[in-house]
């Protein structure tokens, strides 16, 4: 059990064609009764928000774990708490006072990917998943290497011949994924 996750959602996956409802646990990749994509449902107004602990952790996804589905140590590369960086001459031209850029770039892998890929790979350990696999020609793939890596389990990656970011593949190959 992480140790600061005191709070365990009592989330579950949600069919958003049909309404059908399965258990968070199931290993289950669309629904089985009319085969739509799922969606996690969380009892948004049972979670408990304590926005000073919030305050005292570093600027990471983790940070936010409450409002996350993992109860074991994450697979985490700090991603996440990127800088923000006000940009002022562009919004003097666009009457914007407050224009503000992220720069998802500064995560591990170099994308926003990151913040997605940091729960999944942990929810594959949760789930004992022993592989991850993905269907992409950049940013994700590179992301799924890196933090199954990170994971100590392989990685697939699939691609469309001849259709493909030839600098994120190679992120791939470089984090020991399986590129087909
Ligand atoms: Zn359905």
């Amino acid at each position: 059990m992480y140790p600061e996750n005191q709070y365990v959602p009592m989330y579950h996956l949600v069919c958003v064609q049909c309404g059908a409802t399965y258990p968070a646990d199931e290993i289950i990749y669309n629904c089985k009764r009319c085969g739509h994509l799922l969606a996690v449902k969380y009892p948004l107004n049972e979670i408990t928000i304590n926005k000073a602990a919030w305050d005292k952790r570093p600027l990471s996804v983790w940070r936010y774990r409450e409002l996350l589905p993992v109860q074991i140590e994450p697979v985490t590369l700090q991603e996440g708490g990127t800088p923000l960086y006000h940009l002022k001459r562009l919004g003097d031209e666009m009457g914007l006072r407050h224009l503000y850029a992220k720069h998802e770039g500064m995560n591990p892998s170099g994308s926003f990917k990151d913040r997605g890929m940091t729960v999944g790979v942990s929810m594959a350990l949760q789930l004992k998943m022993k592989s991850v696999a993905c269907a992409s020609t950049g940013n994700t793939s590179a992301s799924l290497a890196v933090y199954a890596a990170k994971a100590g389990i392989p990685a697939v990656v699939l691609l469309p011949a001849g259709k493909v970011a030839v600098g994120k593949i190679a992120q791939a190959l470089m984090h020991g994924a399986k590129v087909i």
